[in-house]
C-alpha cells in the first residue's frame, strides 16, 4: 500500500474528550475515528488489523469443529419474551426501535436466544449433535460508561459460537478444548504471556464461568492471579470455598487490574428448555439439548494489544496482526532513490510480504514518526546513500540497531 493512495494522516493530537490509552493512539495513528463516546469506525489501517485478528480467531474455531455462520442484527421481540430478555427492567443495555407499524425490534446485545431458536429447526435426533455454529458479528450494548476506547463500545464486533450437546460429558470434552483454543488466539495475537484463564461467577447455571483476562492496569476488573499456577480468580467469587475447589492457596495470589478479553459459560438448559430445543436420545426419549457460549471481543481484543504493546513512540504491533510487515520509508525525490525504493516495494510484495511505502514528500524525522506511531514491526529505509551502496537499513520496531543489508538479503530476513 503506497502512503499518496491512503486518504488517512496521523496526528499530533487525540480529540480532547478521549481519554483511553487505546483509542488516544489509534485515532493519532489514522486507524481509527470515532464518531462518539463508545463508537468508533475502523479506518483501513485499523480494518487490516481486524481482519487479521479475525483470520485467527476463524482459524482456531474452525480447528475445533466451528462452523462459521452470519445472524442478524435485527431481532424480534417474541424470540426475547421466551426467555424473559426483553424487558428493560431484566436487561438495561438494549437498543431497541420499531418497524413503521409499530412492531418492536431489538438490536442484538447477545446470541443465545438467536442461536437456540435456529438451531431448534434442525436438531431432532442425537446424529444431528453436537454442532458447533459461530459468527462475527456487530453487537449493540447501551453501555451506561464508555471510557475505554475501543475496549468498551457501545457497538462493537465479536465472536460468538455456541455449542449444542448431547449431555454434560460431550459438552465438558468440547469446553476443555475451547479453553486450548482461547489459549492459542491469545498467544498469536500477542498477548498470551499477559492472558489468565480466571474462574468467574457461573450466574444460574453452573457454578463457574472462565473469564481470559488479560493483565493490564487499563482493566476495569480485579483478579487474584497465582503465577506458578498460571491461573487467576476473579475478584467477585474469591471465597475460601473457591480457592480451596481450585486448589489455590490465598498467600500466593497477586492482585491485578485485568481487561476481559473473551470468556466461556456452560449454560446448561437454560435456552434449549424455553425454546424447546430437545432431541430423541438413543434410547427414544426426548430431551434437552445442552448449551454452551463462547465468546471473544474482537474489537476490545484489538484495543489491548494497542493498549498493553504500546510505548512512547506509539502503537507496537506483533506481526501476526500489524497491518503491513514493512514500512519503506523512501527519502527524497531524486530518479536514482525512486526507482531503487521502487523495485524494493515491488520485489517485497511480490514475495508475499505486506508493506506500507511512504512515497510522500516529506521529511525524514516526519516518516520515522509515522512509522513508530503506527507500530509497523519493520522499518526499510531507502536513500541516495543506501542507494549508492546497494544495501538499505532495516530496523525493527522493538529494537534500536540498524543493519544495513542487500535487497536479497532484506527479503530472506523478512520471510525468515
Ligand atoms: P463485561 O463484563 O466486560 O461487560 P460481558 O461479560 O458482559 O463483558 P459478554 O456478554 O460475555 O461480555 O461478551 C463476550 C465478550 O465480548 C467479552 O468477554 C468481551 O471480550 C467482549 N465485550 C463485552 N462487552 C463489550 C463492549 N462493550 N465492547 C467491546 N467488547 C465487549
Ligand atoms: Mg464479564
Amino acid at each position: 500500500m503506497k502512503l499518496s493512495e491512503l486518504f488517512t494522516k496521523t496526528r499530533k493530537d487525540a480529540p480532547a474528550d478521549e481519554v483511553s490509552k487505546n483509542a488516544q493512539l489509534l485515532i493519532k495513528a489514522g486507524f481509527v475515528h470515532k464518531e462518539m463516546a463508545g463508537v468508533y469506525t475502523l479506518l483501513p489501517l485499523g480494518y487490516k488489523v481486524l481482519e487479521n485478528i479475525i483470520a485467527i480467531v476463524k482459524e482456531e474455531m474452525d480447528a475445533v469443529g466451528g462452523v462459521q455462520m452470519k445472524t442478524s442484527a435485527l431481532q424480534s421481540r417474541d424470540v426475547w419474551d421466551k426467555t424473559n430478555r426483553w424487558d428493560d427492567e431484566v436487561v438495561d443495555n438494549w437498543f431497541k426501535t420499531k418497524l413503521k407499524n409499530g412492531t418492536e425490534l431489538g438490536l442484538s446485545f447477545t446470541n443465545e436466544e438467536a442461536y437456540s431458536n435456529i438451531v431448534k429447526n434442525f436438531v431432532r435426533s442425537y446424529k444431528d449433535l453436537p454442532i458447533y455454529p459461530y459468527d462475527f458479528k456487530t453487537i449493540f450494548r447501551n453501555e451506561l460508561r464508555s471510557k475505554s476506547g475501543i475496549m468498551r463500545g457501545r457497538e462493537f464486533y465479536w465472536k460468538a459460537l455456541y455449542s449444542f450437546s448431547k449431555d454434560k460429558k460431550e459438552h465438558d470434552m468440547f469446553y476443555e478444548k475451547m479453553q486450548q483454543a482461547y489459549t492459542r488466539v491469545y498467544d498469536r495475537v500477542g498477548i498470551g504471556d499477559k492472558t489468565y484463564m480466571t474462574f468467574a461467577s457461573g450466574g444460574t447455571f453452573s457454578k463457574y464461568s472462565h473469564e481470559f483476562q488479560a493483565v493490564s492496569d487499563a482493566g476495569e476488573d480485579t483478579i487474584y492471579v497465582d503465577e506458578q499456577k498460571n491461573i487467576a480468580i476473579n475478584k467477585e467469587v474469591l471465597s475460601d470455598e473457591v480457592l480451596i475447589d481450585i486448589g489455590l492457596d490465598r498467600a500466593s495470589l497477586i492482585e491485578q487490574k485485568a481487561i476481559e478479553v473473551g470468556n466461556i459459560f456452560t449454560l446448561e438448559h437454560k435456552f434449549s428448555e424455553p425454546f424447546g430445543l430437545t432431541y430423541t436420545n438413543e434410547g427414544g426419549q426426548e430431551v434437552p439439548v445442552f448449551m454452551g457460549s463462547y465468546g471473544i471481543g474482537i474489537t476490545r481484543l484489538m484495543g489491548t494489544v494497542a493498549e498493553m504493546l504500546s510505548d512512547e513512540r506509539g502503537l507496537v504491533w506483533p506481526e501476526n496482526i500489524a497491518p503491513a510487515r514493512v514500512y519503506l520509508a523512501r527519502l527524497g525525490n531524486i530518479p536514482s532513490v525512486v526507482s531503487g525504493a521502487d523495485e524494493l516495494y515491488n520485489r517485497l510484495t511480490t514475495a508475499g510480504i505486506e508493506v506500507i511505502y511512504d512515497d510522500r514528500d516529506a521529511r525524514p524525522g516526519e516518516k520515522f514518526a509515522d512509522a513508530d506511531l503506527m507500530g509497523i514491526p519493520y522499518r526499510v529505509v531507502v536513500s541516495d546513500r543506501t542507494v549508492q551502496a546497494g544495501r538499505h537499513e532495516l530496523k525493527q520496531r522493538t529494537k534500536d540497531d540498524v543493519e544495513t543489508l542487500s535487497i536479497d538479503n532484506i527479503i530472506e530476513t523478512l520471510t525468515q
